[in-house]
């Protein structure tokens, strides 16, 4: 599986894309206390957007994939709204309650309305084609990054094809999720694993839910990046080939919270910080922008993998 992991916690501006950092987190997250569930439910440990857990090789792998198959569009010609996405809802909850992960109609109605919004220029408009809703405490809690309640969730609820955006909601309250935000997989695995495609998010980061800084609903908006074909602005640090988009400026780490002063932490690469590129980790409130060069590039991987046609 080749996923990307949205992360809750202080220290991760140390990330960096390989494996190792990955199992840094996993270790710093263990820590992490999820609020009882007795509690009031604003949830206000601070976090961090995301963090990739895309090795160099995995990378490598399918860039180079991407390159062989590669179908180009010509953004120029690209009519907006011209492909409609089918988007399946998939909502876990250890109860029937809101506040443990039933969440309302209104809101997903209004997640997907930031999906729109948010993907305004990419020629995608999202539809919701289906909502479920499942009671299982053990999804819920530990489904994350490479359980096995992750994949019987999947299993049991993913609907559609390649061109169908499957959402689960869930808790990440145990295991390998711990603390997570959200993740996702990617169009050039599709195909090797059908069944493992689609993004995982907490339930509290939909527009009005309880996640402090994480809550107008851009952990999807992030996510559906990387279901689209994007990776982080910040990958591969500042070498090349970066997120292989060529107007996203280099950035050897990822950014938090919502910088006052834009850092340029590769001064020898064109440009500031990408802080308010979606495909960062600022807080929701800060991001609001894809590039010109990641639109052209999640029109390719779409047409390429997700066999999306872009009507002029
Ligand atoms: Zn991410």
């Amino acid at each position: 599986m080749f996923s990307s992991i949205l992360v809750a916690g202080v220290s991760a501006l140390a990330l960096a894309s390989s494996a190792s950092a990955h199992l840094q987190i996993r270790s710093h997250f263990a820590s992490f206390q999820p609020p009882n569930s007795l509690t009031p439910k604003t949830d206000k440990v601070e976090r961090v957007r995301c963090s990739s857990n895309v090795s160099s090789e995995v990378y490598e792998a399918a860039e180079s994939r991407f390159g062989y198959n590669r179908i180009l569009i010509d953004t120029d010609n690209v009519a907006p709204r011209s492909a409609n996405i089918s988007v399946y809802f998939h909502v876990v909850s250890s109860d029937d309650s809101e506040e443990n992960g039933n969440v309302s109609d209104d809101q997903i109605s209004q997640q997907i309305d930031v999906l729109n919004e948010d993907y305004a220029d990419s020629g995608l408009y999202f539809v919701l084609a289906n909502t479920t809703r499942t009671v299982n405490e053990q999804w819920f809690s530990t489904a994350g990054p490479d359980t096995d309640e992750q994949t019987d969730m999947k299993n049991q609820l993913r609907q559609g094809d390649a061109d169908a955006l499957n959402v689960y909601t869930v808790g990440f309250e145990s295991g390998s999720g711990t603390g997570l935000l959200g993740y996702s997989t990617f169009p050039s695995s599709f195909d090797d694993n059908p069944q493992d495609d689609g993004v995982v998010i907490l339930f509290s980061s939909l527009p009005g839910g309880s996640t402090e800084n994480f809550n107008l609903g851009k952990t999807l908006t992030h996510e559906a990046g990387h279901w689209v074909g994007l990776f982080h602005t910040f990958q591969n640090g500042c070498s090349e080939p970066g997120d292989n988009v060529d107007d996203t400026p280099a950035e050897a780490q990822p950014n938090s919270g919502c910088p006052t002063t834009v850092p340029d932490t590769c001064p020898d690469s064109e440009g500031s910080d990408p802080i308010s590129n979606y495909m960062d980790y600022s807080y929701d409130a800060c991001l609001t922008s894809f590039s010109t060069g990641q639109i052209s590039r999640l029109q390719d991987q779409m047409a390429t993998f997700r066999g999306i046609n872009f009507s002029s």
